[in-house]
């Protein structure tokens, strides 16, 4: 193919995600007004449900603007030579292929981020502020976003740096110590990504000492599980949205519940949650995601050592003059359909592991109290509890709440 039929087709790849993603967000909101599973009665009073679906329909429109938005700034971009224009004014100040790529990615990440801040800023300081949902401040918003950018800077910049050094000093056979280089950075991101990225944004505090705790350790006693870190997260500080997660394995693993989690459940309903996130770690699901995702990116590594000396890969975003950073942006374009379908076989397994990890909490715990738990989390985001099936196939990372409350009734 030459890079004229492949700037055609990078054109194609983009426009048709937006189209397959429009359709799906359309169905989607078509099932807005649908009655509610009669399992979920319970979830919303009338008035809340009206809320609820006044939130889903205000995100439904917004997000069809904002994708329109960044797909005509994408396609104008590219149409009207915006990465031969960026690479030649790179051209003026670096020659070395590392500060290249770097300033070429930095101009370009940084410039999309800012022409689209005026929309996560409508998102947070307008939608989420009329919900009820926003506790940031603008100081806080805009500090986050500095932190964000500078804290891509340093690793993202210190991982391309790494990857073309490689490539440089070893040819297309680059992408096997690449591929050990992100190995090895998302496994110490795994291990200690709540000691180094964590703080930050957000203060943890051990759980204090008391009957939630003393709960909460008797359940892992029980279960024969080594839980001396649990933390709380003060999430309040921006959103009224509650959550925990596991994170880390071996010694590093460990609980943090949001503070938001801990005001709004009872005690019961806290460890819970916690017991589905302990059949996370007991069903190896941490481990499996990790090495999947390891391997997922040594196979697409591999795939750009195969384009990445040919041209009219770097031709087809409308660049002259072939380099590694260029081309990389023209393969992951046209990589992007393979990735989205690894990421749908990604979310599938996510939604496997979830029955898995609720199913272990009902064999060691209760499922009554995860149910109401899911219910009140539910309320408390004002959630959509009658997604369109194609729409979860795509998107869901975890089951839509009906399935989850009939899975752990049956
Ligand atoms: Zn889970």
């Amino acid at each position: 193919m030459n890079s004229t039929s492949l700037f055609y087709l990078i054109g194609f790849i983009l426009i048709a995600k937006f189209a397959i993603d429009t359709v799906l967000d359309y169905l989607n909101a078509k099932k807005f007004k649908d009655p509610i599973p009669m399992e979920l009665a319970d979830v919303y009073d009338e008035a809340a449900y009206s809320k609820s679906q006044l939130y889903k329909r205000t995100n439904y429109s917004f997000g069809l603007l904002s994708s329109l938005f960044s797909l005509l700034l994408t396609l104008g971009f590219l149409w009207f030579g915006g990465f031969e224009w960026v690479d030649t004014f790179v051209r003026g100040f670096a020659t070395e292929p590392i500060t290249m790529a770097l300033l070429f990615f930095g101009l370009i990440i940084l410039g999309s981020d800012l022409i689209m801040l005026p929309f996560s800023y409508y998102r947070t300081f307008v939608i989420e502020e009329k919900f009820g949902f926003n506790k940031s401040s603008r100081k806080l918003f805009f500090l986050d976003k500095i932190k964000g950018w500078g804290m891509l800077a340093v690793l993202g910049g210190g991982m391309l740096a790494g990857i073309i050094w490689f490539f440089e000093w070893a040819g297309t056979s680059f992408w096997l110590y690449a591929w050990g280089l992100i190995a090895l950075f998302s496994i110490v991101m795994n291990l200690f990504y709540s000691r180094l990225i964590v703080p930050l944004f957000n203060k943890q505090t051990p759980l204090e000492d008391g009957p939630l705790k003393d709960k909460i350790q008797g359940y892992a006693r029980k279960v024969g599980f080594e839980l001396k870190n649990i933390f709380v997260i003060d999430g309040s500080k921006r959103t009224t949205k509650a959550n925990a997660y596991f994170s880390g394995f071996g010694k590093e693993k460990r609980v943090t519940l949001y503070d938001t989690l801990i005001s709004e459940l009872n005690e019961n309903e806290i460890v819970a949650v916690l017991a589905h996130e302990v059949g996370h770690y007991k069903k190896n699901h941490i481990v499996v995601n990790l090495t999947t995702s390891i391997l997922v990116t040594g196979i697409t590594l591999y795939l750009l050592s195969l384009f990445v000396n040919n041209p009219e890969v770097a031709m087809a975003i409308g660049v002259k003059i072939p380099s590694f950073h260029a081309a990389l942006i023209g393969f992951g374009i046209l990589y992007s359909p393979i990735s989205e379908l690894t990421g749908l076989a990604m979310n599938y397994l996510s939604r496997k592991f979830e029955y898995e990890a609720d199913n272990y909490a009902k064999e060691t715990y209760e499922a009554t109290p995860l149910i109401s738990s899911l219910k009140k989390l539910s309320r408390n985001s004002l959630s959509n509890l009658t997604p369109h099936p194609a729409y979860v196939f795509m998107h869901y990372s975890h089951p839509p709440l009906i399935d989850r409350v009939r899975n752990l009734r049956a």
